[in-house]
């Protein structure tokens, strides 16, 4: 037999080694291993636990009722009932300072297992019966000949609990890891010289990872997360960073000036003076336009803070400079609206500026698109037409993304022409915590606008239990009879769920025919037609339709001055970055907009957790609270927007931390690009193994 067949005789190990070359495993347990995306040794040792269980020892004579504890002792006698429920069988466990009683119901093999004299330690919840103390249906663990007697001042054993699946169960996994930890360990590189640690207060990463799977205590266990997260975010971080670099190498695009001549200009076509927060957005783009590489900017505040007026003067710098400007929505409906706003605020300028759509006509799509490409168009404003086949603008200095909840860099690398790169603006109105743009968005630099425009009316929200709804129902009809317009917002988990789509329905037949009898009523829903959608949508912008239920997330950036009142229906659905997102499509035409948030029956904490959108209309507080209490994913509301996993590290609690790495990975890439250095070796291999697939960036330079 060959060495590859007969891995486990003592020849040498590497972390890179399948996980088939461990005793206990073979190729069966290989597979399931490989299903939960356990392949190398080294992928073994990183699989960490999700949590511990604490397993606190009790002497049998301080075992209290109600308690979960663990007991250690041997079987003094064993007992099957039979009745007509099955059979019970119960044990009887003796230690030194006494005897209690272990019952399983309906367990007949449970017999079988336990004999008299044998060591175990259980654990379960305590009871009494007669008079015993009893445990029920207790976890049972078999131990030695020669267990000892239990030392309650001993330190609690900590039972990892792994992300398992049904044919490979945690205990299964902890065993696996557990037998094999003490072979592997010695394997564990560290990547940082020991001074690096210090100063950082890290432990080492052998001793971190041993933690991880067996701590000794809380403290334990809370250094070795630590070091371990660090590690985690540093070569994110890192990977982020080399990312940008070669993003941004070599890569021209033109310099558009701008002077104080073309700022009077510009601002003389806004009806209003800038807010601070403007002005310093505007500031950075600005400096960024007059550099010969990309501006790669995102441009992020709560909606209605004056984006748009914002990108509009950026836009309007480069056509000062004779060039041409891309403005891409993500729908129909707002490039339209976009379309509309800025033409407004150009009329009588000689800037020309055209929509183009999917939806136009191919004679009129081909005028257009001969226009761009002669440069006799200076703002394109349009959805994702306008990166398709055959738009080719003749000088582009300028891309304005307004991408929503859509991140990523591929749809900016597509509009991406011949010759200079375009400068690119993305705005987005989620607001995002800092420590998560720094992820996100680390391939671009941040402008935060944090102020509203003044003399905005702050939203008024309620939390509506279901006795109050009456008269939240009372106020809105009311809102409509002064010829206001409203909102209902019915959630659809899953639109295509039937028993949903009924209530649904159900309910705006009620809404139609009792609560809002005297007002046009109209639907949306995911799963109407595009045409469908926008001739709603079209009758409720016209006030030809007073109110408006959706099934779906209104889109974001939807302005209807009109709209004052949104109903939110099982707001405890949402999470409340979302919410707030919804309830700023009301009130932006200037009188007071108001939000009533429907519960249904939530529990306690949905209505504590609901009560931050009442107390405040901060954006980033809420960002922050939802991030703290749904995590990273569930805010950004997919896992596809190319964040690298993270298994330790948590956004939300890990800020710090964050920042620190951040700090050190910025300046590894400043001072040894490569990471060719020796002491950078373990480094590069790890980043090589874990990003290079997605971002080839060491090989070169
Ligand atoms: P956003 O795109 O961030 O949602 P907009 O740029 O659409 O916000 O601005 C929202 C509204 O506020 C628009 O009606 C706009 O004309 C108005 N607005 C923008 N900036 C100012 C300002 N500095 N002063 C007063 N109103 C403003
Ligand atoms: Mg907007």
């Amino acid at each position: 037999m060959t060495d590859r067949a007969r891995p486990n005789t003592g020849a040498k190990l590497s972390l890179s080694d399948s996980v088939q070359f461990l005793p206990g495993v073979g190729p069966r347990r290989a597979e399931l291993l490989a299903g939960v995306g356990i392949r190398t040794v080294a992928d073994l040792i990183e699989y960490f636990p999700l949590r511990h269980e604490k397993q606190e020892s009790r002497q049998i004579e301080n075992l209290e009722e109600g308690m979960v504890a663990t007991v250690v002792g041997r079987i003094a006698a064993v007992h099957t009932r039979f009745s007509r429920r099955g059979p019970t069988v119960s044990a009887t466990l003796q230690d030194n300072t006494g005897r209690c009683m272990l019952s399983w119901f309906n367990a007949g093999w449970m017999a079988e297992r336990l004999c008299k004299g044998m060591a175990v330690r259980a654990t379960g919840r305590v009871g009494v019966y007669r008079e015993l103390a009893q445990l029920t249906n207790p976890k049972l663990e078999e131990l030695g000949a020669d267990a000892g007697p239990v030392d309650e001042s001993a330190p609690a054993r900590f039972v990892a609990v792994y992300p398992a699946t049904a044919e490979l169960p945690s205990r299964a996994l902890a065993r696996l890891i557990g037998d094999n930890l003490p072979r592997l360990l010695p394997l564990v590189r560290e990547w940082h010289a020991p001074d690096y640690l210090r100063e950082r207060k890290l432990v080492g990463r052998r001793q971190a990872i041993a933690a991880m799977h067996r701590p000794t205590c809380d403290a334990d266990l809370e250094q070795a997360r630590r070091r371990i997260a660090y590690d985690e975010l540093l070569l994110m971080q890192i990977a982020v960073m080399l990312a940008r670099r070669n993003l941004r190498r070599g890569v021209e695009s033109h310099v558009l000036t701008c002077t104080e001549e073309i700022d009077r200009r510009i601002r003389r076509r806004f009806p209003f003076a800038l807010t601070a927060a403007q002005d310093r957005a505007i500031r950075s783009i600005v400096t960024d336009l007059a550099r010969p590489r990309p501006m790669n900017r995102l441009l992020q505040g709560d909606v209605g803070c004056g984006k748009t007026v914002v990108a509009l003067y950026a836009a309007l710098v480069a056509v000062a400079n004779q060039r041409q400007v891309a403005i891409m929505a993500p729908t129909e409906l707002l490039a339209h609206q976009h379309f509309r706003s800025i033409s407004a605020h150009l009329t009588g300028s000689r800037v020309r500026i055209a929509l183009l759509t999917g939806r136009q006509k191919a004679g009129e799509r081909r005028r257009m698109l001969e226009m761009i490409e002669a440069g006799e168009l200076d703002i394109v404003v349009g959805t994702h037409a306008l990166i398709q086949e055959g738009v080719r603008f003749a000088k582009l200095g300028l891309v304005v993304i307004d991408e929503q909840h859509r991140f990523g860099v591929r749809q900016r690398a597509m509009i991406r022409g011949k010759g200079p790169s375009p400068h690119y603006l993305v705005m987005t109105a989620t607001p995002i915590p800092r420590t998560l743009a720094m992820t996100v968005f680390g391939d671009l630099d941040v402008t935060t606008i944090d102020a509203l425009p003044p003399g905005r009316a702050p939203i008024v929200t309620r939390l509506v239990r279901p006795a109050e709804q009456g008269s939240a129902w009372d106020f809105v009809r009311a809102r409509l009879a002064l010829g206001e317009q409203a909102y209902v917002v019915y959630p659809l988990v899953d639109e295509s769920d039937k028993l949903e789509l009924r209530a649904a329905t159900t309910e705006l037949a009620r809404l139609r025919e009792q609560v809002l009898s005297r007002w046009e009523v109209g639907l949306l829903h995911g799963r109407m037609e595009s045409t469908e959608r926008e001739q709603v949508m079209g009758d409720f912008v016209a006030g030809r339709v007073q109110v408006l239920v959706a099934t779906t997330v209104i889109e974001v950036g939807i302005d209807v001055p009109r709209a004052t009142c949104m109903v939110i229906e099982h707001a405890e659905r949402y999470g409340l970055s979302q919410l707030h997102q919804l309830r700023g499509r009301v009130g932006r035409g200037g009188s007071r907009g108001y939000c009533f948030l429907m519960t249904g029956f939530a529990a306690a904490e949905d209505n504590e957790r609901l009560s931050v959108l009442v107390g405040t209309t901060d954006g980033f507080r809420i960002a922050e609270e939802d991030l703290r209490l749904r995590g990273p994913g569930e805010m950004l509301g997919t896992r596809q927007h190319g964040l690298p996993e993270l298994r330790v590290a948590d956004l939300a609690r890990d800020g710090e931390l964050l920042r620190m790495a951040q700090r050190d990975a910025e300046k590894l890439v400043r001072e040894d690009a490569t990471l060719r250095r020796p002491e950078h070796a373990p480094l590069r291999e790890v980043l090589a193994a874990r990003y290079e697939s997605t971002i080839g960036f060491l090989g070169a330079g």
